[in-house]
């Protein structure tokens, strides 16, 4: 994993992207604790990027998170064995994907184009084992993450707010570059979510596809969403 991948966007905050806007990852190293958000799609990825984090910081206790029901956001969880937290809602819909699913859906990715296999793996499902309703804290030793439900792009998505570093990841609540895919979400629930997630002290912002940036990245994808056809096809993300 070379370092047009892989970035310490502030101090102990690393974030992955297999390939351009591509489903980012993102590494937060506490003290104590070592907090895996997201794997992308490819388990191969994820490993490597999380082993070059190690080798920049230290090898710890690990705990993975994951915000939503999107293949290109879990399928990479699927390299680590740690224990997975994440929106209860996201865990009912992940246990209705069985082997059928997902030899279908991977297929048909892979002959579309949307979907590399280089770092990929055998896809398998990993059902998170630590679930939250609304809001969960988790300590990792000096520094904090926020895990926030707020729905819109899908019913089940959480972002992640890290109070100490003024860094959002805000998984596919905001893209950077790209349309996000809107199939299944709910414009007036995602720009109410957006207004309340904006008041707090954000300063960096990790798309769930794109560059990394600043808060003017909610600005954005609000404009972006006041504006959108929630009819018109788009790719999957
Ligand atoms: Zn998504």
């Amino acid at each position: 994993v070379n370092d047009e991948r892989i970035q310490e966007v502030v101090p102990d905050v690393f974030v992955g992207i297999p390939y351009p806007y591509d489903g980012a990852m993102c590494v937060v190293v506490g003290s104590e604790t070592t907090l895996i958000m997201d794997g992308t799609s490819y388990q191969d990825f994820a490993k490597e990027f999380v082993d070059e984090v190690e080798s920049r910081t230290r090898v710890q206790r690990r705990l993975c998170a994951l915000t939503h029901r999107h293949f290109d956001h879990w399928a990479g969880l699927a390299a680590f064995d740690e224990s997975i937290i994440a929106p209860r809602e996201t865990r009912e819909i992940l246990d209705t994907y069985d082997q059928e699913w997902l030899t279908t859906n991977t297929t048909q990715w892979i002959d579309a184009g949307m979907l590399e296999t280089e770092w990929l793996g055998t896809p398998r499902v990993r059902l998170p084992d630590i679930l939250f309703d609304n809001q969960v804290s988790i300590d990792l030793g000096g520094l904090t993450v926020e895990l926030i439900h707020i729905g819109g792009h899908v019913t089940d998505i959480a972002v992640a707010w890290i109070p100490e570093r003024g860094v959002l990841f805000a998984a596919d609540a905001i893209g950077n570059g790209r349309d996000l895919y809107l199939d299944e979400s709910d414009g007036p629930s995602w720009i109410a979510a957006l207004e309340r997630i904006s008041a707090l002290p954000i300063t960096t912002v990790v798309p769930g596809h794109g560059p990394v940036g600043d808060r003017s990245l909610i600005d954005a994808q609000l404009e972006s969403l006041r504006t959108a056809d929630h009819d018109a096809p788009r790719r999957s993300a």
